[in-house]
């Protein structure tokens, strides 16, 4: 979504959906000039602008009521960073640029030897999903059973991932699945800088191709490298951030998840954000 007036009546619609009070204002975002012109008027009661809709008997919110919001009003977090890198232009010589499909992508990425993590790797591990998923989700790199399969997630935290999905009625082939870095890192190490900079070409044109409404990034490798930042994951969750445009919401990545059950319920909050957006 990239224009002021799809954004607002994305924003409405959520609110609709949320039951939330109409009177709230959106948090600014200086950083757009196409960043929602809805700013309702003061003093709006909310039936007056909402149709008839499910909410509790009190009329109080019937999602995200207990999400612990920063600003304490509102259910929509306010937006955090953009990071907008510049595509390459139409006749581009680079061969990632000039693919046109996902197959094409993973094309490429198999005979990839960029950097030094092909040479530890089985198999690389391109992503899958919908070609025009509207939610991609983003982890940060293949491991073992990734590796050995050519398949993201397919091992204890994409267990859970798949999990995740199911709870906000998403099976993982309407999804795109994928990773920062399409080779198993060794022993599962956080990828490199280089690594990851050599890679993410493949990345930025997948979502290119997609076009999703919304992307959820997992873990700090991906929000970092999504938003071009080295804030803390903790920093970063619970805002609506923007790659190019499109939502960014950050989230533990599920392999923490399973060592720190803790934080489930946080990334529930923020998954629901994505469900959201992905619903306006
Ligand atoms: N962890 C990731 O970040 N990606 C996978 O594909 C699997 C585990
Ligand atoms: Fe190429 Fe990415 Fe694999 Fe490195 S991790 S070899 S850049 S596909």
């Amino acid at each position: 979504m990239s224009d002021g007036r799809a954004l607002a009546r994305a924003y409405l619609e959520q609110q609709r959906l949320l039951g939330t009070d109409a009177v709230m204002v959106p948090a600014p975002d200086e950083s757009r000039s196409d960043a929602p012109l809805t700013e309702p008027t003061p003093g709006l009661r909310p039936e007056s602008v909402e149709p008839p809709h499910p909410t509790t008997p009190e009329g109080r919110p019937t999602a995200g009521a207990s999400t612990g919001r920063t600003d304490g009003t509102s259910d929509l977090p306010p937006s955090g960073l953009t990071y907008d890198p510049p595509a390459q232009d139409l006749f581009s010589a680079d061969p990632v640029q000039r693919a046109t499909t996902l197959a094409a992508v993973a094309t490429l990425v198999a005979a990839c030897t960029k950097c030094r993590l092909c040479e530890g790797r089985s198999n690389t591990v391109p992503g899958e999903g919908a070609d025009r998923a509207r939610l991609v989700v983003v982890g940060e790199g293949p491991g073992k059973t990734e590796d050995q399969t050519g398949r993201p997630f397919v091992g204890k935290a994409g267990e859970l991932l798949t999990k995740i999905l199911g709870a906000i009625g998403l099976a993982r082939e309407q999804v795109f699945i994928c990773n920062i870095v399409k080779c198993r890192p060794p022993e599962n190490r956080t990828p490199q800088y280089d690594e990851i900079a050599a890679c993410v070409p493949f990345l930025f044109r997948q979502i290119e191709l997609i076009g999703p409404t919304v992307i959820l990034a997992m873990g700090n490798t991906a929000a970092q490298t999504l938003l071009n930042t080295k804030q803390s994951l903790g920093a970063m969750r619970t805002k609506v951030h923007r790659f190019r445009g499109v939502p960014v919401i950050v989230t533990y990545h599920p392999a923490a998840l399973l060592r720190n059950p803790n934080w489930k319920k946080p990334t529930w909050d923020d998954v629901r954000i994505a469900h959201r957006l992905l619903d306006g």
